[in-house]
């Protein structure tokens, strides 16, 4: 379980607080207006950045200043951070090992992935050989790859249509659930956090609030929440 203590990130005149925990395996949406520190809240939970005060905890243990790669972490960007230069298969083996040298076992483990993900077949190709979707789908083979039990999505698949997005936010919630991830998703679409997460965090006003269940804060939204949606 990880635990955002008393947490507090200033930045030029930016403050970000966050004091809650993430259950296991949880699907949570991260939203709230631009500029209010989605993004900042996952590079603190990432690693990317170290906040002033207050401590992350994962299963009780300070990670607060552990580097990005000592976390229990795996993250995946909006723009996937594909190399154009390595095939499908490689991409997806640096989610293992960055130096590539694989062990037979780790190299059932990348075709598995991309397996899972739809990608066999497609391990030669390059990035640029590729549909927007099957390229997101090969960074996803690569944070599952990561086998890190929470996976950080921060806009993964902003750049697809809504029905691509829809199709892969299925996916990444049917892996978590095989896989017993948690998922963190920063999302500018409402719509997104009602498909895919049990639970939301709002992100507004300087705060990155608890997680709250997802029905029951549509249901009736506060006021943040509210602006952010255009129903005042
Ligand atoms: P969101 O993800 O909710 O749109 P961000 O976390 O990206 O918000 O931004 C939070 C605040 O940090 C904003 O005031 C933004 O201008 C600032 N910020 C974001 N990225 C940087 C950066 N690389 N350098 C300086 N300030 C930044």
């Amino acid at each position: 379980m990880l635990t955002l203590e008393n947490i507090r990130y200033e930045q030029d005149g930016f403050v970000l607080r966050a004091d809650f925990s993430l259950r296991p395996e949880a699907r949570v949406a991260v939203i709230g207006p631009s500029g209010a520190g989605k993004s900042t809240l996952l590079s603190l939970i990432g690693g990317f950045i170290t906040p002033q005060s207050g401590r992350l905890l994962w299963d009780g243990q300070n990670i607060t200043q552990n580097t990005p790669s000592a976390r229990p972490v795996a993250n995946l960007f909006q723009e996937g951070n594909l190399f154009p230069h390595l095939s499908v298969y490689e991409n997806a083996a640096l989610g293992v090992n960055v130096s590539l040298r694989l062990s037979a076992a780790e190299k059932a483990r990348v075709h598995g992935a991309l397996e899972r993900v739809g990608l066999a077949g497609f391990e030669a190709r390059k990035p640029a050989q590729l549909s927007g979707g099957q390229a997101s789908r090969a960074a996803l083979a690569r944070a599952l790859c990561q086998d890190k039990p929470l996976l950080l999505l921060d806009e993964p698949f902003a750049a697809l249509g809504p029905a691509l997005r829809r199709e892969m936010l299925d996916l990444v919630g049917e892996i978590a659930t095989e896989h017993r991830r948690a998922v963190l998703m920063v999302s500018h679409e409402p719509r997104d956090a009602t498909q895919f997460a049990q639970a939301v965090i709002v992100v507004a006003e300087g705060v990155a609030e608890a997680p709250q269940d997802t029905a029951t804060l549509f249901a009736k939204p506060p006021k943040a929440l509210r602006a952010y949606l255009g129903d005042d």
